[in-house]
């Protein structure tokens, strides 16, 4: 440093210099916005200005390509933001089939915004194949999926809806947000294109707001889709970038131990007087376990739903008495969640009145059954 400059100057660029050899063990957070450039024009690594690249989510995005198996995943702020950069990848005039229990916001999107960009959807039972294959238009330019879905737990046969949609020369996205590829790989069944909200189970700790998208292969999708991201620029953050890469760390071992631990609840709320359903895949009376478990591996996710045996005000009185789940919306965390979706979807849910959705945690399973034990009562 100069010895003739200004505290003022001296303030600014005293800080700015670190050994470049530093080696931490854990990724350094480069929250820097602009990278120095070379005498030559260039820049090392390619990164310019942290819109554009950012090594925090460069990190993140190569990680989560090779999860999903695919060529390359483009990270952003939310998982609403993922799915807008899905669809601004179609045009104005084509048309799209959504499942009828999609993620709530999903289908409002589709309604309040993307309406007046004239994209046109259907919504359809995934799960009827038939009603799939009628509802198909020669525009239609996209299938969206979410298996299991939300909050019934409906499973869609990815296979069968990538073979119809092939015929009719559609792509097909999948939301895989709640079983995570530890336990369900879309790109392996033939889906093109992959979505995921990260504040869930990648994030893991009810701590980070991300989305990504993730594609097959390298082409004009992959193209279009890295343009809209740096151009609209949704990114995330470098922290949130590295808060999500930490947390999949654990992704593995976290999804591993909250699926088990559902799946116990499940059949011991399945056995319970006090319990008129339970949603679960992973139960052999589940309308969707023998799909299910040809296209999941592992498990079958940290998500059930219970329809209490009485009303509504059952059911509150029941999530009310619980005292490990915690009543909150979203789900993934290390905490378990207990939620009443049909009071958080709005006038025209068709939740049943007396279900409640849970996002089973880390918590000991059977202190997790104890808890459900005496929250029932006898
Ligand atoms: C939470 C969620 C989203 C939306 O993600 P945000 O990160 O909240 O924007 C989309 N799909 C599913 C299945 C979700 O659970």
């Amino acid at each position: 440093m100069q010895k003739d400059l200004h505290p003022a100057t001296q303030a600014i660029h005293s800080v700015q210099q670190l050994p470049e050899d530093i080696r931490p063990v854990v990724p350094a957070l480069y929250l820097s916005t602009t990278y120095r450039r070379n005498e030559d024009g260039s820049y090392n690594h390619g990164f310019v200005y942290s819109r554009a690249e950012n090594p925090n989510r460069q990190l993140l995005e190569h990680s989560l390509a090779q999860l999903e198996g695919g060529a390359a995943a483009f990270a952003f702020g939310s998982g609403m933001a993922a799915v807008t950069a899905v669809f601004q990848s179609l045009r104005a005039g084509d048309h799209l089939l959504l499942p009828d229990d999609a993620y709530y916001n999903v289908q409002l999107l589709l309604r309040e915004v993307f309406a007046d960009w004239d994209l046109s959807y259907t919504p359809v039972n995934m799960v009827d194949l038939a009603a799939v294959a009628a509802a198909l238009r020669p525009n239609t330019r996209l299938i969206w999926l979410e298996t299991p879905s939300n909050p019934l737990l409906k499973v869609t046969d990815i296979r069968a809806i990538v073979a119809l949609a092939k015929t009719h020369g559609c792509l097909v996205a999948v939301d895989n947000t709640w079983p995570t590829p530890v336990l369900q790989k879309p790109l392996d069944l033939g889906a093109d294109i992959v979505m995921h909200s990260t504040t869930k189970y990648f994030g893991g700790h009810s701590d980070v707001l991300g989305g990504c998208v993730i594609v097959r292969e390298e082409g004009e999708l992959a193209t279009r889709l890295r343009r809209i991201q740096v151009l609209t620029g949704g990114v995330p953050s470098p922290f949130d970038a590295w808060l999500v890469a930490r947390g999949i760390q654990t992704l593995h071992l976290r999804v591993g131990a909250q699926s088990h631990s559902a799946a116990q609840l499940a059949v011991f709320l399945a056995s319970h007087p006090g319990i008129e359903r339970v949603n679960y895949p992973g139960l052999p009376g589940h309308p969707g376990h023998a799909v299910a478990s040809q296209q999941m591996q592992g498990g079958f996710g940290g998500m059930l739903s219970v329809q209490i045996r009485g009303d509504r005000t059952a059911a509150m009185r029941v999530a009310a008495c619980l005292r490990l789940f915690t009543t909150a919306t979203s789900l993934g965390g290390v905490e378990s969640l207990v939620e009443h979706r049909r009071s958080v979807e709005g006038p025209d849910s068709q939740t049943p009145d007396n279900l409640l959705r849970l996002s089973v945690g880390l918590e000991n399973t059977a202190d997790l059954l104890a808890d459900w034990e005496q929250a029932l009562g006898d």
